[in-house]
Formats: C-alpha cells, structure tokens, sequence
C-alpha cells in the first residue's frame, strides 16, 4: 500500500494530482498530532560507503524494533540513470526485512520536483509507521540543502584523506552538517581516518557555533565492521532528542513546510510567466535587440515587466 501511495504521489497526472492531494491532506491530519519519528539526512560522495552504512546501522535498528525507511534525492540520477540506490542489489539485507522500507530515488525531474515528492514520501512513510526516515543524498548541486530542508539532523559521511582533501571540502556542508563521520576507520585506512577526523574538529571549530549552540560531534567509524556506528547513531539521536524536547523540532518542521511552500510556489509562478505565448515571444523579441546592443538589458527587463503586469491585470479583471 505504501509503495502505491508513493507511486501516485509521484505521477504528473491531473488525475492522480488531485487524489495524491486528499491522501496527503489526511495522512497530515493523523501525522500532525503525534510527531515521533525521526527525520535523519545522509550525504557523502559516490563511494564513501553510504549504502554499506545505512544497511549496516539499518539491520542494527530494526534488530532494535525500529521501523526504518529509507529514501533517496539524487539530483544525478535522471542523467546517468540513476547512481543512489538504483542497483537493487545494495543494501540486500535490509531491503529483505520486513521492518525496512527502501525506495530509490524519483528518477525524473528538476531537484525541486524530487526533492518535493521525497518530502511527501516521507509523510506517507511515517504514516504507514516507520518511525526512522533516512533520507541519502549525494553532494550534487543543491541537493544537500534540499535534503537538510527536509530533515531534522543531517549527517555527512567523509572519506578518511587529509591535507588537500580537507581544503577542498564545502564550506557550506560544514554549515549545514549537524553530525560528521569520516567512514573506513579499518585497515590501511584506520589511521588516515582518525587523523582526518581530528583535522574536522579544528575547522568544524573555526566554523561559528550554531545559533542553538549545538557543538558538531566529529566521529570516525567503519561501516564494515561496525565499529563506532553506534557512537555516530548516538550523535544523531542527541540531536534529534535536544531539539524535540526543546520543543524546536516542531519549529524546525514548520518552517521548513512553510519555507518549501514559497520554493514550490516561486518555482510555479515562474513556470506560468514562461508558458504565457505572449510574454514568450516578447521575450525573444527583446533578447534579440539586446543581444544586437539595440536596447540596453535594464530597460529589457522594464518592457518585460509592464507587458507582465498587464497580462496579470487582463486576468484579474475577467
Ligand atoms: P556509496 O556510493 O556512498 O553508497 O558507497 P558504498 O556503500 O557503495 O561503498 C563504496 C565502496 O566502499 C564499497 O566497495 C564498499 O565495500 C566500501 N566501503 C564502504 N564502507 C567501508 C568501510 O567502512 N571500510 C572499508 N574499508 N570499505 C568500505
């Protein structure tokens, strides 16, 4: 049932859009009242050992009577046909339990169309009783902030390098990571691994703390041996615990909806102004005198805007 109900809200469909709607309004009025579950993003590059991880923490958490789900934003996955959990042969165990739910990635569309059907996907699996959503992304474009709009704690998995690794790292996924793991602390990697968790704490440190004053743990574990998984598990539940019973966790939530509203609404906004046949062929019209140096870019954009607003206007008046 659950996989259907993605399926439906996935489809482009006029018709599926408009019972996808119902179902999402009254799986949010039997969600809203009892928020238990926990929103948990995870990023890393192709190849860290995010689906090792999940898989190996997954099996552990179900073994523990969580019910988890897991999902995907993979902003790269309509070009290369897919890349995150698009080989139904990772995470075997898992997706074979029945406490487990483990969905690969809408394969089309923009990262905002995803990126919107994975955050319904995420009501409909925590209305259908998974108390744990795990949330992968890889670090493409803007899928990180998409994925830490849509979560409670945010988790980065790193590869054990140092040096000029470390001076390539995102400066904003340092900002945006509420938990750092550098994975493969095992074998010829052990060593590599701690030292380059130590060098995370000191620029994790020159980073400016939280407004909430929450200090970034910066961990080391293997996600084949398991070793230290549980410390990172714990990293992220003290986190999503703090904020839940701080009573923020409920703020958080509201503001991402509310922020990913205006997102969505922008996104449908520009869409009508760009179909509008009129508007169009102004627009080609325009960029061609701007491209002949006929018509300066600013005054462009003022013809555009005045012939915007009267088609706006000439539909109000109907
Ligand atoms: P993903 O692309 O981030 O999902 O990475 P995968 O989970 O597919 O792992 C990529 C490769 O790294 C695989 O060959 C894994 O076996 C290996 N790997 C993952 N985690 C670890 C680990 O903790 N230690 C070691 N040594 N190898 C790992």
């Amino acid at each position: 049932m659950l996989g259907r109900a993605i399926t439906l809200v996935e489809s482009g469909s006029p018709k599926h859009r408009l019972l996808a709607r119902e179902l999402l309004s009254a799986v949010a009025e039997r969600t809203k009242a009892d928020p238990v579950s926990m929103r948990v993003g995870i990023t890393g590059v192709p190849g860290v050992g995010k689906s090792t991880f999940i898989e190996s923490l997954g099996m552990e958490l179900v073994e523990q009577g969580h019910r988890i789900a897991v999902l995907a934003v993979d902003p790269s996955s309509s070009v290369t046909g897919g890349s995150i959990l698009g080989d139904k042969t990772r995470m075997i165990r898992l997706s074979a339990h029945d406490r487990a739910f483990v969905r690969p990635s809408p394969s089309a569309g923009t990262l905002g169309g995803v990126a919107s059907r994975t955050r319904e996907t995420i009501l409909l699996c925590e209305a259908a009783g998974y108390d744990i959503v795990l949330v992968e992304t890889v670090g493409v474009g803007q899928s990180e902030t998409a994925v830490a709009e849509m979560t409670d704690c945010f988790l980065a998995l790193m590869l054990p390098g140092a040096g000029d690794e470390l001076q390539g790292i995102k400066r904003g996924l340092l900002e945006l990571a509420d938990v750092i793991a550098v994975n493969k602390a095992d074998g010829e990697t052990e060593d590599a691994a701690t030292r380059a968790a130590a060098e995370y704490k000191g620029v994790v440190r020159s980073i400016a703390s939280r407004d909430d004053g929450w200090e970034v743990p910066v961990l080391s574990c293997s996600a084949v041996t398991g070793v230290g998984l549980r410390e990172v598990w714990n990293a992220v539940a003290e986190r999503t615990t703090g904020l839940r019973e701080s009573g923020e966790l409920e703020s958080r939530r509201a503001q991402q909806g509310t922020r990913w509203m205006r997102t969505m609404l922008e996104e449908r906004i520009r869409t009508l102004v760009w179909e509008d046949r009129r508007i169009r062929s102004l627009w080609e019209r325009i960029r061609a005198r701007v491209r002949a140096a006929e018509m300066p870019p600013s005054v462009g954009v003022e013809e555009l805007e005045a012939a915007i607003e009267e088609r706006w206007n000439a539909h109000r008046s109907h």
